[in-house]
């Protein structure tokens, strides 16, 4: 594959949702019944997901920022508080702590996965500290066993950050049967299933469940489906300052057909990454994802980093791609270096974040990629070497 053999005319991108003709049908079908914010879908959906994952529980909201915002007041976290979290992650994961009042503290990450790392958590810990927000980043799982450990030591609530992990695996089980309290996935288009926007939060925990879904509308005694029904006349309470995080029924139908293609769009990302790794791996200056044993992957990014001679050029290399027409993206933005998270603390503190973030980037992967675009991705990236 010496010769750049495939004409590539138009810009590769970093990602694309897939989304068909029966999404369409289900968004048309939803608006003719005129049931247009969440009801009846949105109960399928949660339903139809909580099949899918083997959880007890599955609430619907509006993102996963949302998602996590609820899950963190539903465990009591506000004011005074502190949540430890990753820096290397997505900024809405420091967002829906702030948003309860609470601090977040960063932990360093493990290199290799750059997920949280079990061994840095407790220089972190505080008396103020009352749970661990830990991601599953680019949808790998974190080490949650020694992330469990060290919380049932100090009696911290664990909220898993899942925005990328449908249909990962840990230790031989989905993600979002929750290993913490709750798990809380995004429906972003930049995620593997989409709704546009949405977010899902499972519990093995019927009152956690049911909080959850009255905080979501309103702090609202009864549900629009059971007004609806009703037929003798109700009236609802509102027994605290709820919110309005709805799932509207336009979205929750494109999730339930999403849902039916969960399985080939995993199939998909798992056989490009498995290309990827095994064409790149021999490069002297890429490190490839590394999955541990007990982890399966299901690449919502397929996430390198540099390293080496070439580590200190990622940018460069990102600006030759895109010159050759394609996309990537840094990988992983680092939150302690936002205007509203920065502090002295964090300076020194980060080193592997910092790294992270600084010599990663993510490769385009997306379920319509075909495998001569990513031939040509490849040869480009072997050329670069020379
Ligand atoms: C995408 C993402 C979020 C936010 O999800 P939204 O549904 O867009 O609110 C939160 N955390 C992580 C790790 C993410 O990747």
């Amino acid at each position: 594959m010496s010769v750049l053999s495939t004409p590539v005319t138009k810009m590769i991108p970093v990602a694309r949702p897939y989304i068909g003709a029966e999404e369409e049908q289900a968004v048309i079908d939803v608006l003719r019944t005129g049931w247009v914010t969440q009801g009846p879908r949105a109960a399928e959906f949660e339903v139809k997901f909580s099949a899918y994952i083997g959880c007890d529980y599955s609430v619907a909201v509006s993102s996963c920022t949302t998602a996590l915002h609820l899950a963190l007041l539903a465990s009591g976290i506000g004011s005074g508080d502190e949540v430890i979290c990753p820096s290397l992650s997505f900024i809405a994961t420091a967002n829906s702590i702030a948003h309860t009042g609470a601090t977040p503290v960063f932990g360093d990450i493990d290199l290799e996965t750059y997920n949280l790392d079990p061994g840095r958590i407790e220089e972190v810990i505080s008396p103020r500290t009352k749970a661990i927000l830990v991601v599953h980043q680019v949808g790998l799982p974190a080490d949650m066993d020694g992330i469990l450990a060290v919380a049932a030591r100090h009696n911290l609530t664990v909220i898993e950050d899942a925005a990328c992990a449908i249909g990962s695996e840990y230790n031989g089980r989905l993600i979002g049967q929750p290993l913490g309290t709750m798990a809380c996935f995004s429906f972003h288009p930049r995620k593997v299933l989409t709704t546009g926007e949405g977010g899902m939060i499972t519990t093995s925990d019927a009152k956690l469940a049911e909080r959850l879904r009255r905080l979501r509308q309103h702090a609202m005694s009864l549900s629009d489906v059971v007004r609806h029904n009703a037929m003798q006349t109700t009236t609802e309470t509102y027994d605290e300052v709820g919110f309005n995080f709805r799932m509207t029924d336009m979205q929750a139908a494109v999730g339930i057909t999403q849902l039916s293609r969960l399985s080939d769009f995993l199939q998909r990302r798992r056989y490009l990454a498995a290309r990827y790794t095994e064409a790149l791996q021999t490069l002297p200056w890429l490190r490839m994802p590394m999955v541990p044993a007990n982890c399966r992957h299901n690449y919502q990014s397929y996430l390198v980093r540099l390293v080496g001679a070439f580590a200190a050029r990622r940018d460069a290399v990102m600006q030759e791609l895109l010159e050759k027409k394609i996309s990537t993206r840094r990988a992983i933005m680092a939150i302690h270096r936002e205007p509203p998270y920065r502090s002295e603390r964090w300076d020194h503190a980060l080193p592997q974040t910092n790294l992270a973030t600084d010599t990663a980037l993510i490769l385009p992967l997306f379920h319509q990629m075909t495998e001569s675009e990513q031939d040509y991705i490849i040869e480009t990236l072997q050329a670069l070497s020379s």
